[in-house]
């Protein structure tokens, strides 16, 4: 296809395409017709800088070429081949994602996506402990399936018939502390509180495992304070729970570490991981088990498999994504930019601009929160938002907007002055829609 026909992708997409988490009449979608390093061009051949990363997920940019390549090699090879049969490909990808995890943790059960890692990694730990419930946070996102969405806490969590046995609580979030917290100190100390509490009023008996995101994504880049995670290991080890860390967005580069969880004192006994580990060339994901959860099923069948577990495009992308992003020095550009230039020049906005009620994050995993008021913390309103998006868009930077936040979540590849073109325009934005909401 080529710019030729700009109007014919919409026009399909329109008449054919059933759009997820979106009321179909209300769209207007970008037709995306090829990407490259951190840009999108559209169908009309104008160029966009992707700060989404399209949902957070292509950390090593937009057609990589060695990715690219070992994509076509494998489909040249073998296209397809069943999970139960051993393949070269499948052990080199879970080998490569097992060298980055903490020691005793060697083995890895693939999956399509973020969703079916989570669903899995639930059931593993519930066959692992005999318990039944989970206990998740709130502000969460894992996923859009059976027990996933269940665990889920935000407004698309939905209740269904895997929903027995599942439990939520609040995570830190100091800048809207449930806690009446005012240091990070308190926030930590009290959550953990909050959670122990809660585990007891279960009965820890019951309780099969302890599910976070690392880092909170799609609620906000929720950083977690320091010593939450530890102190959430340690009230694990005390009830015999499972400690599931869902890197799923924070993994693979997006905090400027592999594994978001190495930067934060903390070892998990299974770890749900997606997006980041291909940057989503094919659809991948899977859990990394603890040799202690491996070995529960060393006699006894694991009730769980999909057809294209361990998909050989989806592990050939693997294999060279990892590769690729260790030759290059990705992890490492991510956690610099987040340090020198992301994480600076989104802190110098807050001072530019009474709208910007708070900026956190780290890496290439940001999140801007407009406020109309700084005292109350009031969020924007929608209509706010849509104003801001429409504004990055139309000056071609392309933006992640979530509730009333812009998360800034580029590829890990991106430069500095890539960083300097998309503050600039953020800027420029929050000067024209921040003095209309403030
Ligand atoms: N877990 C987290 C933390 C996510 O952010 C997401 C998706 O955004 C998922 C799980 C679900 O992943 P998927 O959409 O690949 O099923």
């Amino acid at each position: 296809m080529t710019h030729a026909e700009p109007d014919l992708a919409l026009a399909l997409d329109r008449a054919h395409v059933f759009h997820s988490w979106s009321a179909q009449g209300t769209l207007s979608p970008l037709a995306v017709q090829t990407a490259e390093g951190c840009r999108v061009t559209d169908t009309a051949g104008r160029t966009y800088l992707d700060l989404s990363s399209q949902l957070v997920n292509t950390n090593i940019g937009h057609r990589h070429p060695r990715v690219v390549a070992a994509i076509r090699e494998q489909a040249e090879l073998l296209p397809t081949v069943a999970p139960a049969h051993a393949n070269l490909t499948r052990g080199l990808a879970a080998r490569a994602i097992v060298e980055r995890a903490p020691e005793g943790m060697s083995k890895v059960f693939f999956t399509n996506a973020g969703a079916d890692a989570n669903e899995n990694a639930i059931r593993m730990a519930r066959l692992h402990t005999g318990r039944d419930k989970v206990v998740s946070t709130y502000r969460s996102y894992h996923g859009n399936t059976g027990a996933a969405v269940v665990a889920t806490g935000d407004w698309r969590r939905v209740p269904n018939e895997y929903a027995r046995g599942h439990v939520h609580v609040f995570g830190p979030y100091l800048y809207r502390s449930e806690f009446w917290a005012t240091t990070p100190e308190q926030e930590a100390e009290r959550a953990l509180q909050h959670l122990d509490h809660v585990i007891r009023a279960e009965g820890p008996a019951s309780v099969a495992a302890v599910l976070l995101e690392t880092v909170p994504g799609t609620a906000g880049v929720l950083v977690p304070p320091p010593g939450y995670l530890a102190g959430v290991r340690e009230i694990c080890d005390r009830y015999g729970a499972v400690l599931v860390l869902d890197e799923v967005m924070a993994g693979f580069g997006r905090t400027g570490e592999w594994f978001a969880f190495d930067g934060f004192d903390v070892r998990p006994d299974l770890i749900t991981f997606a997006k980041g580990v291909n940057s989503g060339y094919v659809p991948a994901g899977g859990v990394v088990l603890s040799d202690e959860i491996a070995a529960t099923f060393d006699d006894r069948v694991f009730p769980g498999g999909l057809t294209y577990s361990g998909h050989p495009l989806a592990m050939a992308s693997v294999v060279a994504t990892l590769e690729a992003m260790a030759d290059e020095g990705v992890v490492d550009n991510a956690r610099r930019i987040g340090e020198d230039v992301l994480g600076p020049g989104l802190r110098e906005l807050t001072d530019r601009h009474a709208v910007v009620g708070e900026v956190r994050g780290l890496g290439v995993f940001w999140a801007v929160e407009l406020v109309r008021d700084r005292a109350t913390r009031e969020p924007v309103d929608a209509d706010a938002m849509a104003r801001v998006k429409a504004g990055l868009l139309r000056r071609g930077v392309l933006p992640f907007v979530q509730d009333n936040r812009v998360h800034v979540v580029p590829p890990c590849v991106i430069t500095p002055d890539e960083v300097r073109e998309g503050l600039a325009v953020l800027d420029e934005v929050l000067a024209e829609v921040g003095p209309e909401v403030v």
